[in-house]
């Protein structure tokens, strides 16, 4: 049974999470307050398969949460309940570490779609999948990609990943020098079929573009093929 916090200080909203991810099999549990909540999560070192978590919360709020919780190193998956769906809010969460986000009010289908596609990568990444996702690990330009401990490493540098840069990033270099299309990622990598906003998709380009990049601002490895998508290059050729 996959064990979720949930961090909402709207006390219906929060007891009607509760209910209905109990509803769905899961293991649901409430903090409302976000620096209780982050001590929670850092104390239970992993106890928690999953973590839905509002921005506006009393103590801390979830932008901070998710940032100190990944400066804890705690890479649990985080989807950000977020009442502002501005651009810069969205951007303000990836940065901080988020999984993915969610604007309020939103359907519980929807919501249950996006945990359920959180945990499925989570399961996949660690590799218990069926499917041939290829190597555990991925050597490229003197970087080493651990694809199971989540991390980049290169020279005496150890880059931790979040779930979804890591997944994201196993699942183009699969198809190295191959085109994929931003839709593509969404649905096949986050497992969102209802959600058109593919800016989703772009923010965690540039996040990963920060990680693997000597430039970011001119990329050799994640390249934007204009109109279409992303394409990853392992040994680009010398310019
Ligand atoms: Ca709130």
């Amino acid at each position: 049974m996959s064990r979720v916090l949930i961090v909402e200080d709207e006390e219906h909203l929060a007891a009607g999470l509760k209910l209905n991810l109990e509803a769905e099999g899961y293991d649901a549990e409430v903090e409302e307050d976000g620096q209780v909540a982050l001590e929670r999560l850092v104390a239970s070192g992993g106890g928690f398969d999953a973590v839905l978590l509002d921005v506006m919360l009393p103590g801390l709020n979830g932008f901070e949460v998710v940032r100190r919780l990944r400066a804890a190193g705690q890479f649990v998956p985080v989807m950000l309940l977020t009442a502002r769906s501005e651009r810069d809010d969205v951007l303000r969460g990836f940065e901080a570490g988020a999984d993915d986000y969610l604007p309020k009010p939103f359907d519980l289908s929807i919501l249950l779609a996006r945990l359920q596609g959180l945990l499925r990568r989570h399961t996949w990444l660690r590799g218990t999948h069926q499917e041939d996702e290829g190597p555990d690990e991925f050597a490229f330009s003197g970087k080493l990609l651990d694809f199971r401990a989540q991390v980049l490493r290169w020279d005496e540098t150890e880059q931790p990943l979040t779930l979804m840069e890591a997944t994201l990033l196993r699942y183009l270099v699969r198809r190295e020098g191959q085109t994929v299309a931003r839709k593509a990622l969404l649905e096949e990598v986050w497992g969102v079929r209802e959600d058109t906003d593919t800016r989703t998709v772009d923010n965690f380009i540039a996040r990963l573009r920060r990680h693997l990049e000597a430039e970011p601002s001119h990329p050799r490895h994640l390249l934007t093929v204009r109109g279409v998508g992303y394409r990853f290059v392992a040994e680009p050729e010398e310019q």
